[in-house]
């Protein structure tokens, strides 16, 4: 394509919501066969909410919501938004924060009012030796085979709650994995939740291929994999979880409603956080280069 048409190629990107990083950026789309999609925040709108609180024997709710919202309400993360607002709405004021920490891909820890407190994937419970009894195994089962993302809330030694927070997909998901498909792209979803949610989430919008429960440091490798099989790979995502997995895809494309990092590893941002715009971008770059008329 001549520079002409990659300029106006560009202007026409940022008509249709699509910020381009740069002309030569056009000519990285024209071999992508597959668009490996990020869920939460991507493919859902991530904006959860909490909408069950299972406590084990014994444990009061009011209490779990105390201290598992405030601790949560020092994160930036979806699920952690959800619960510090349900919290919030529930009981009134929560719990003071000390010594915060996140814990990549796993959850968050800190102390509550004196309280050793952790909430998270089991995985993150149990790496402190706090595993769930039956009936928090259950609500967890219960929740996950809904499609509905399910934490556990852990103190003093001892795993005491589960939360459940739930996701929507977003309405425009579906049609634009139908729009991928269209443009010959092979669909993969990728996620850090567990297998049923992602599972359920894709099959929400029509998509075959799912790797789930993949940590944040991983999903590089993701990409790297499916590239070592020979595929030229477009990445959709939202989250500083998703940066280093967009800067390694031939095509990087960022929600506009993500975090910076994401938008800064990103080849393209779509402005809208609509998922549409990724086909439309596809579609823009080879109309400009010519592939399709
Ligand atoms: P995704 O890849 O879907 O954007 P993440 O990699 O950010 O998800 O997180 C993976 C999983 O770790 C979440 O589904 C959740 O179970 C757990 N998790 C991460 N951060 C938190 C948090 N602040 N509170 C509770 N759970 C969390
Ligand atoms: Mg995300």
């Amino acid at each position: 394509a001549t520079p002409t048409a990659l300029m106006v190629g560009t202007g026409r990107g940022a008509q249709l919501g699509i910020l381009i990083k740069g002309p030569e950026v056009l000519e990285s789309t024209r071999a992508v066969d597959t668009i490996v999609l990020d869920k939460t925040g991507t493919v859902t709108t991530g904006r959860m909410a909490l909408v069950d609180v299972v406590t084990a024997e014994g444990v009061d709710e009011d209490e779990v919501l105390r201290l598992a919202g405030a601790l949560e309400s020092a994160s930036e993360h979806p699920i952690a938004q959800a619960v510090a607002k349900g919290a919030a709405e529930r009981v009134g004021e929560l719990g003071a924060v000390e010594d915060f920490a996140n814990v990549e891909g796993l959850g968050v820890q800190g102390v509550v009012d004196g309280h050793a407190v952790l909430v998270g994937r089991p995985q993150l419970l149990a790496d402190w030796s706090q595993h769930l009894g039956p009936d928090l195994a259950d609500a967890l089962k219960d929740a996950q085979s809904r499609g509905h993302t399910a934490v556990a809330v852990g103190w003093d030694g001892e795993a005491r709650a589960v939360l459940t927070v739930a996701d929507q997909v977003k309405p425009t998901s579906r049609e634009a994995v139908e729009q991928f498909r269209s443009l010959g792209l092979r669909p993969v979803l990728l996620t850090g939740d567990n297998r049923t949610v992602a599972r359920t989430v894709a099959d929400a919008v029509g998509i075959e291929e799912v790797v789930a429960e993949v940590l944040p440091k991983d999903k590089v490798d993701v990409v790297k994999r499916l590239q070592s099989e020979g595929r030229t790979v477009a990445m959709v995502g939202d989250g500083v979880n998703d940066a280093a997995a967009l800067a390694q895809a031939d095509l990087g494309l960022a929600m506009g409603t993500g975090t910076d990092a994401a938008i800064e590893a990103s080849d393209l941002t779509l402005v809208r956080g609509d998922l549409r715009a990724a086909a439309d971008a596809i579609r823009l770059s080879r109309r400009t280069l010519g592939t399709i008329k």
